[in-house]
């Protein structure tokens, strides 16, 4: 849990050179609010572009800055989004994603100063809720309105495509349809963060274009040969417009000489007997197929198709190993040791049910990277996946079990902490590939449908542990755990308890102790497959 290492230290030698700067230009912008005038805000011009003073920049728009003149970085904190900038770096984090900024931050006069690029940028509406438009005529920047429209995802299914509007706020919709199938929709008021297109290109849609327009939102389908009859309706928690496009199959392909075609839950085409030779027709049925492959070949199984003779599958993750110890401990077992003990205990239980097959990411003491533990989970086709970790602080007095589920916003900045400090092994992992982007988005795509069922089983993993176990309960939390983040299943992170305070130690270092952990999360477990008719 605690980094003593800086990521990037600046001598002071380079601070003496800020002094320098040929063409600057001291001024200031007026910033509005809902159209009301708020306040002026200090700027720099540096090689024509324009910047912003960042701590009066926080006053007056939002957020926390936390400036580091030593190290030369600028965190920006808002509604527990962390953005880091790094001096003479064009790499900015937000949260655990890096994005790229031309010279984002500098400082002048002692002061920090913040790229206009980064104000109107989506980074910025991500991270506060809200757009901010620069008018350099007027020298005027104003906030939009609040983005309503967090999120447009699709999922393409072997009978239907369905798109799915993740809403901030209740908002209407109308659909229309055109004699050449284009289908749009329209929401009133609704505001996104950046117009897209999302290009799916399976057969039923070819792509979907989100516009902004003044005070409304249109989306426009551009329907691919197989789009069939449109369904939308409302799902809430979160709230969300589902449009669900069913997949048509060509009247040519619905009979081969006159006998029907039919097509069974498993995606196997089953041609009636009687029918010799193929025809195109068949081939294209046959693209029902149990998972959908995308072009970047990234499996994304479907739930629906698969068949485990009606055995649920737990994937339990022992978390750190081998040459990863885990987070810092007052005295006894190492974090490694803790995870693995609680894990095997909880796997033994889960697998005296029938209703259950269960694995473990590790047996032993093993280093395993972290993206090979979501890789486990996906390929065992896993209903559930618990990641088992126990905690650390700085100060000894914290304690307690804390249960997460994958959120791309942490609950809370210690939250975010704890992710941080778990998706730090990623920095032991060797040969790690850069991230490729569309893989990610396919990650995410995925992961969106699992968030309300790992916060369900969260709560009811966190009930059951405050139940029967000695520690407090420190509640159910979300943070982006990289873990977490590429299963396509519903996960949770269990902090287990604070090695780091004597007490917490004491219980997780005790057989006792850990089987009382072991069984709360195991009926936790059961309730959650009793909710879902498991058992
Ligand atoms: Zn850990």
């Amino acid at each position: 849990m605690i980094k003593m290492l800086l990521r990037r230290t600046l001598g002071l030698a380079l601070l003496a050179g800020f002094a320098a700067a040929a063409q600057a230009k001291v001024d200031e912008v007026s910033y509005l609010k809902n159209g009301a005038y708020v306040g002026k805000i200090g700027t720099y011009i540096l090689n024509d572009a324009l910047y912003l003073d960042a701590t009066r920049s926080a006053k007056l728009i939002g957020g926390k800055i936390y400036w580091y003149p030593v190290s030369g970085k600028l965190m920006l904190q808002n509604r527990g989004n962390k953005i880091m900038f790094f001096m003479k770096s064009d790499e900015v984090t937000l949260n655990d994603t890096k994005v790229s900024l031309s010279n984002p931050l500098i400082v002048r006069g002692g002061r920090a100063f913040l790229a206009m690029d980064f104000f109107t940028s989506k980074h910025f509406a991500r991270a506060f809720g809200f757009k901010l438009d620069y008018d350099p005529s007027a020298g005027v920047l104003a906030a939009r309105q609040k983005i309503n429209i967090s999120s447009i995802n699709y999922f393409s299914y072997k009978d239907k495509t369905r798109l799915v509007v993740y809403l901030e706020e209740p908002l209407d919709y109308q659909t229309s349809q055109k004699e050449n199938n284009v289908f749009s929709i329209t929401m009133p008021n609704g505001v996104v963060e950046s117009e897209e297109k999302l290009n799916i290109a399976d057969g039923v849609i070819t792509s979907v274009d989100v516009f902004q327009e003044n005070k409304m939102v249109r989306i426009i389908f551009t329907p691919g040969d197989n789009f069939g009859k449109v369904a939308s309706f409302r799902l809430s928690g979160p709230d969300r417009l589902v449009f669900d496009v069913e997949k048509s199959v060509r009247p040519i392909a619905q009979s081969i000489n006159g006998l029907p075609v039919s097509v069974p839950d498993d995606g196997v085409t089953v041609i009636s007997p009687g029918v010799s030779g193929t025809d195109p027709a068949e081939a294209e049925v046959s693209s029902g197929a149990a998972r959908y492959v995308s072009d970047t070949g990234v499996n994304i199984p479907d739930k629906f198709v698969l068949d485990k003779g009606g055995r649920k599958r737990i994937v339990i993750d022992a978390g750190h190993g081998g040459k990863d110890p885990g987070g810092h401990r007052a005295f006894g077992l190492k974090e490694k040791e803790i995870n693995l003990l609680v894990a095997g205990e909880l796997s033994d239980m889960l697998k005296d049910e029938d209703i259950f097959d269960v694995l473990m990411t590790r047996t032993s003491d093993v280093f395993i990277p972290l993206d090979q533990r979501s890789r486990i989970a996906n390929d065992y086709k896993a209903d559930i996946f618990i990641s088992i970790h126990a905690n650390a602080s700085r100060d000894r007095r914290e304690k307690g079990f804390e249960v997460y589920f994958m959120s791309e916003n942490a609950s809370d900045p210690w939250a975010a902490e704890v992710a941080d400090y778990e998706n730090s092994v990623l920095g032991l992992e060797e040969g790690q590939e850069a991230s490729d982007a569309s893989a990610m988005l396919l990650h995410s795509l995925a992961r969106n449908e699992y968030l309300n069922e790992g916060s369900q089983l969260a709560g009811l993993i966190s009930k059951e542990l405050e139940r029967s176990t000695p520690f407090v309960n420190r509640g159910v939390k979300q943070a982006a755990f990289y873990v977490l983040r590429g299963t396509y299943t519903p996960g949770v992170l269990v902090e287990l308890g604070f090695m780091t305070n004597a007490k917490d130690q004491k219980d997780m270092n005790e057989k006792k102790g850990r089987a009382k952990i072991a069984n709360a999360i195991y009926k936790g477990v059961m309730k959650y497959a009793q909710m879902k008719k498991w058992k």
